[in-house]
């Protein structure tokens, strides 16, 4: 590859737009020359910023770059003759997938939906499955951003509950668990482009795949820019420059499971005003806006890669109940009894989830990643630009489907791109500007 290995993964992935700010590329950089850092419409993208040995590991990983292997092919070897094993086109190979939630303790009280996640990495810690796990949470240094915390104790992974709707990079954490103690297990918490780059790793960095012994994921509907939190901070009533970080699920204060609040909380702790997320009109994730461009190109809905996936249970029969509930896909034979085990012990309340119900849980997040992938790649194609290799087919029908809402996608993403929102009054112009062009957009 050269010299220009971290060049061609910029003009490969990122100046494209195609970077989902996994932080994975700059944490396997051996000679340390990609930063993370946010560009002008505030996606969290590598810079070069030192001299690249040529190495080609951040293209190898890059879930992105198309090298390595394919996420299909990740998958079928990792589970693909396990006994039982099923699998579906949308959410891949899984042995269970069970509705419900955590019963004992504030899991549920404290966690996004069901509290299963930390439900399910406490028991990892307490079983002795894993030494430690690291999972997203508030970036104590650098207030306004989130990172990988390494939790030891239940508590404290109790503590990080709920959903970071914000890039969290995977960079330091990455270079930590290279500097850990011989010997260490460590179980992981990433999204579906994550836990895909992280498999691809741990077969070129063998310690890497000694190390993580367990690796979950969360269903992933789009990940939104550092623009968004700016957003949602000044909804809040804080000021960006003073926000230092976000609850983006604070339970609904009315019986509809689906309108969670965000609250931002200033850096001296001060809670600003709850914003319910219906209050948010549609144009933001539902138009692609404040969207980091990589996840307009992802495929994995269900993090596919990873031993258990966690989401929302986002069924009709669940819209009024507040407490939470949750979705577990469980793919490895290791998280299948370790969930069985939290159900024979009452620690959780779970029933079988057909395959139909857990496509319909997710229904709005496949028609964005899977059905209108289809109109933009067939888009891309016939502007001749080149693109990531996925697994949905380009269909320039589906484009035309839905050529207006598409438009509308491309006039509201630029104008959110452009606009500032950094004071009040930003947002009152902000909300203004974007407005018209929603009424605009819906009368053509
Ligand atoms: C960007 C994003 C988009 C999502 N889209 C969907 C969707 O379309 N449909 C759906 O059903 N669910 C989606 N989810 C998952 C959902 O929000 C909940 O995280 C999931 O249901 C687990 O809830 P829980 O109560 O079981 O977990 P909790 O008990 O709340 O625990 C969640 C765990 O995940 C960790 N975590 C949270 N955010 C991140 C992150 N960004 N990166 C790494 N670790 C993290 C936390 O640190 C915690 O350990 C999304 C999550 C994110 C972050
Ligand atoms: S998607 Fe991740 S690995 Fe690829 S360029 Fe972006 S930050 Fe790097
Ligand atoms: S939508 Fe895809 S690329 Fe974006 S954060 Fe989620 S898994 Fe990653």
């Amino acid at each position: 590859m050269g010299d220009s290995s971290g060049r061609l993964l910029l003009a490969k992935v990122v100046e494209p737009g195609f970077c989902s700010g996994c932080g994975l590329c700059a944490g396997i950089c051996p000679s340390s020359s990609l930063m993370m850092e946010y560009n002008g419409k505030k996606e969290l993208v590598p810079h070069i910023k030192g001299h690249c040995s040529g190495c080609a590991l951040c293209l190898n990983v890059c879930p992105f770059s198309g090298e390595g292997k394919s996420i299909d092919e990740v998958s079928e070897g990792l589970y693909g003759h396990l006994p039982g094993v099923g699998r579906l086109v949308e959410a891949g190979w899984f042995i269970s997938a069970q509705e419900g939630h955590a019963c004992r303790g504030d899991f549920r009280s404290k966690g996004a939906s069901g509290g299963m996640a930390s439900w399910f990495l406490t028991k990892v810690l307490k079983d002795g499955i894993a030494d430690a796990v690291l999972s997203a949470g508030p970036d104590k240094a650098r207030p306004g951003s989130w990172t990988f915390v390494r939790t030891e104790k239940p508590e404290d992974v109790v503590s990080l509950a709920g959903s970071v709707y914000h890039p969290v990079p995977f960079d330091e954490a990455f270079r930590a668990i290279m500097s850990e103690p011989p010997g260490i297990r460590l179980s992981v918490v990433a999204l579906p482009c994550l836990a895909y780059g992280l498999r691809k790793a741990m077969r070129k960095i063998p310690l890497l795949g000694e190390r993580i012994v367990l690796l979950a994921s969360l269903t992933c509907g789009l990940m939104p820019t550092h623009r968004y939190s700016e957003y949602v901070s000044l909804e809040s009533g804080v000021l960006p420059e003073e926000m230092g970080y976000i609850n983006f699920r604070l339970p609904p204060d009315e019986p509809d499971s689906g309108n969670y609040r965000h609250v931002a909380i200033s850096r001296d702790g001060v809670p600003g005003k709850p914003v319910s997320v219906k209050g948010i009109p549609d144009f933001l994730w539902g138009h692609g806006c404040f969207i980091q461009g990589g996840c307009l190109v992802c495929d994995d809905v269900f993090g596919e890669t990873a031993d258990v996936v966690f989401m929302d249970a986002w069924l009709p029969e669940y819209a009024r109940d507040t407490k939470g509930n949750s979705i577990v896909l469980c793919r490895s034979l290791l998280a299948d009894s370790i969930v069985k085990g939290g159900v024979s012990s009452g620690e959780c309340r779970l029933r079988e989830t057909a395959g139909e119900r857990l496509l319909r849980s997710q229904v709005q997040t496949l028609w964005i990643k899977r059905l209108l992938l289809q109109g933009r790649l067939a888009k891309l194609e016939a502007e001749g630009l080149e693109y990531p290799r996925r697994r949905v087919v380009p269909d320039m029908k589906v484009y035309r489907e839905n050529e207006k809402y598409f438009l509308l996608c491309e006039r509201l993403k630029k104008a959110v791109e452009e606009l500032p929102l950094e004071t009040f009054e930003d947002l009152e112009s902000f909300r203004n500007i974007v407005g018209h062009l929603m009424v605009d957009g819906a009368d053509q």
